[in-house]
């Protein structure tokens, strides 16, 4: 397919990180094209309420928040383009990407095109998130004051998140397919002696059930097969996190945990490829880091831009 447009700079994705780096791209008046994907706003649009987006003491909605950023963005000339990236071609400047309607080239990009939470795809998962489901203890771990939950995985990220939900939790029964963790020593002995802590090994969770929100998990037992109902508040699930790099794979350099690999001026292992929010960051994955990446990824984007040195 032909080329349709060159642009100063493209922007890879449209959750709270492309979203960011729209509005401080735009107000540096390089009229940026943010390619949206089919997330519009990101994961952030996929939660009911966002209660630690500095700026809105009542909380806010995750779409609505999407929609006011959008808003900024294309105030300031910002332009967004409904399509989703299939091919990006690094290897010439300015670089190409292709999406489904034919061809951009850009003398600079910012990708955020974020990451996906494993899913355990289990019937009920898709169902209840928001509702008792979730894959974010700092986001969600202050709706389970008092309850009794159940985390899966076996992992440093699954034992961490467990601990700190038993800030809010009344118990925590952490759920592990084998018998023995995956964590680091510090954190598994914190874990097994946290008296808030239990776990459930050899063990898998085959179903998710529940009316208004999740009221119980179908557990098989691995080794015995035997299956049991466990009544749950809620299910956290920290089986990983995969950033959405396929297309960078032997164009850009990663980090071992798979995350696009940046300077400390979110540029990647290509001038003029900035990387902004979650693709770039296996540690915070907030809004409020993402956005905060994409704004600082814009500011780096227009010093490349300004100083004509894009690409060399
Ligand atoms: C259910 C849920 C609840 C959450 N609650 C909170 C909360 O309360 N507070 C909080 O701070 N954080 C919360 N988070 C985390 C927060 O949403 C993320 O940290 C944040 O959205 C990451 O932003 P991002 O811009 O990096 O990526 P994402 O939000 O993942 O956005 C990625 C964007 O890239 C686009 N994209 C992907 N592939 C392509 C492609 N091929 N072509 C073009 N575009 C593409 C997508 O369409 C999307 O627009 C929650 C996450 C989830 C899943």
């Amino acid at each position: 397919m032909g080329l349709i447009e060159h642009r100063q700079l493209i922007i890879l994705g449209a959750g709270p990180a492309g979203l960011s780096a729209a509005i401080y791209a735009a107000r540096a008046e390089l009229k940026p094209l943010v390619i949206t994907g089919m997330v519009l706003y990101g994961q952030s649009s996929l939660t009911h309420t966002i209660e630690n987006y500095p700026g809105f003491p009542k909380g806010v909605g995750g779409m609505e928040l999407g929609q006011l950023f959008e808003e900024q963005a294309k105030a300031f000339g910002a332009e967004f383009l409904v399509d989703e990236v299939q091919a990006v071609d690094l290897s010439r400047h300015p670089y190409t990407v292709s999406v489904y309607g034919g061809d951009y080239t850009a003398d600079a990009l910012i990708i955020a095109m974020g990451a996906n939470n494993k899913r355990l795809n289990v019937p009920g998962e898709e169902e209840f998130i928001g509702r008792g489901v979730s894959y974010c203890g700092t986001c969600d771990g202050w709706f389970y004051k008092d309850k009794d939950i159940h985390v899966v995985g076996g992992g440093d990220s699954a034992l961490e998140e467990a601990l700190f939900l038993t800030r809010f939790a009344h118990s925590v029964t952490i759920i592990h397919r084998r018998d023995t963790l995956r964590a680091g020593a510090i954190l598994e002995n914190r874990a097994r002696t946290n008296p808030k802590i239990s776990f459930l090994f050899d063990s898998v969770v085959n179903e998710i059930r529940g009316s208004e929100g999740v009221e119980e998990l179908l557990i098989e037992n691995v080794k015995t097969g035997e299956k049991s109902l466990m009544p749950t508040e809620g299910l956290f699930i920290f089986i990983g996190h995969s950033p959405n790099t396929t297309f960078f794979e032997g164009q850009l350099e990663m980090e071992p945990g798979g995350t696009l690999k940046i300077d400390e001026h979110l540029e990647t292992s290509k001038k003029s490829v900035f990387a902004a929010g979650e693709i770039a960051d296996p540690h915070f994955r907030q809004v409020v880091t993402s956005a905060g990446m994409g704004a600082a990824a814009a500011i780096s984007a227009t010093h490349c831009l300004e100083n004509m040195s894009c690409g060399l």
